[in-house]
């Protein structure tokens, strides 16, 4: 080993819409979700990750939260460099020996502009990082479920996320044919608070509305195994006062209806836009889903119907992009091609 690893700590990071995933030596060292609270006065940041998450939606007038990354990039420049500072000292913090001069990875959606990309990577010098290299998502979630992108043989893979969808062919270390659309799991969870508004009378907030999808939520409004019913609270629209009610996973089936079609309808674009030896293989291989919206209940029973191709969800479809990750940061020299300056 020379001085230069020796002194350089390498890590990878996920900078996702909702979660920011560290990878440092083999293990996933950070897991938290992507928000940060402040004072309002002194803007000091008082709480990241899962912290401020539980203070989202309930803070009074000293103190806001705010989620710096929207539609997969960054919104909030300076909440952004206050996140992933927080996050690295966490990790930090945790191990004394941590070499502080950082060699980073940071997966980036592929729809992706210039500008983003250098907000990516300021954010990433200001909070510590001497080298910064990025990779698309996509790519970084095939590596990530094992698949060798550098082979001629097309992947496909859905990533769905907080802010978008992903959909991408891969083959040879790249990306050939792609959509990326703003219809992804927070919009998911917007369209059952606007469910339950209309047909319950209820106001719901988003983190009961991101519970109540994370447990009933649905693809198709019949399932072979279907989730038992939830139970939610809320504000009563007409009497004003707390009430509860039983949601089911059809009415959730619903409530999402419209934003599940989107999304199938952009996979459906990615298969016509394949050139046909890669179609071939996508016949053969399938379609590969990762992100949190890859858990949504009958999702792949629901593309494969449509598209008639098998349809796999990743065994760990949060940490895909993750793992991907920090696999190319371990074997640069294997993943030179993938790897964006
Ligand atoms: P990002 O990369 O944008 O940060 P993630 O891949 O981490 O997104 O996925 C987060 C999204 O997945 C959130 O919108 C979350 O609500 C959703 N999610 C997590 N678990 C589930 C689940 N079991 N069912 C449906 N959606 C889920
Ligand atoms: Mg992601």
């Amino acid at each position: 080993m020379n001085l230069f690893n020796f002194l350089t700590s390498d890590i990878a990071i996920d900078l996702g819409t909702a979660n920011t995933l560290i990878m440092y030596k083999d293990r996933i060292v950070v897991d938290e979700p992507s928000i940060i609270a402040i004072d309002k006065v002194s803007g000091k940041v008082l709480a990241i990750g899962h912290k401020a998450s539980l203070m989202h939606e309930k803070t009074n007038e000293n103190i806001k939260t705010i989620r710096p990354l929207r539609d997969g990039v960054i919104a909030d420049f300076t909440a952004a460099e206050l996140l992933i500072r927080g996050l690295i000292k966490m990790l930090e913090t945790s191990r004394p020996l941590f070499a502080a001069s950082h060699r980073m990875v940071v997966s980036i959606p592929s729809g992706i502009t210039e500008v983003e990309k250098r907000a990516v990577r300021d954010s990433c010098e200001h909070a510590g990082a001497k080298e910064v290299n990025m990779v698309y998502e996509p790519i970084a979630a095939a590596i990530g479920i094992g698949i060798d992108i550098t082979q001629p043989n097309g992947t496909m893979i859905v990533d769905i996320g907080g802010g978008t969808t992903e959909i991408a062919i891969i083959a040879l270390s790249g990306i050939v044919c792609e959509q990326s659309i703003r219809t992804a799991g927070d919009v998911f969870t917007r369209d059952i608070v606007d469910y339950i508004r209309r047909e319950h009378n209820l106001f719901i907030g988003e983190r009961s509305a991101e519970q109540i999808k994370m447990m009933v939520g649905s693809a198709l409004i019949e399932l072979a195994n279907p989730p038992s019913d939830y139970e939610v609270r809320g504000r009563d629209l007409m009497t004003g006062i707390p009430k509860e009610i039983r949601v089911t996973y059809s009415e959730i089936a619903y409530a999402l209806e419209k934003s599940v079609s989107k999304i199938e309808e952009a996979t459906m674009k990615v298969l016509e836009m394949a050139p046909p030896e890669l179609s071939a293989d996508i016949y053969t291989n399938g379609i590969h889903l990762t992100g949190g919206g890859a858990l949504l209940h009958g999702l792949d029973k629901r593309l494969a119907l449509r598209t008639k191709l098998p349809v796999h969800v990743a065994e760990d479809p949060l940490k895909a992009v993750v793992k991907g990750t920090g696999e190319v940061i371990r074997h640069m020299d294997l993943y030179r091609a993938v790897l964006i300056r």
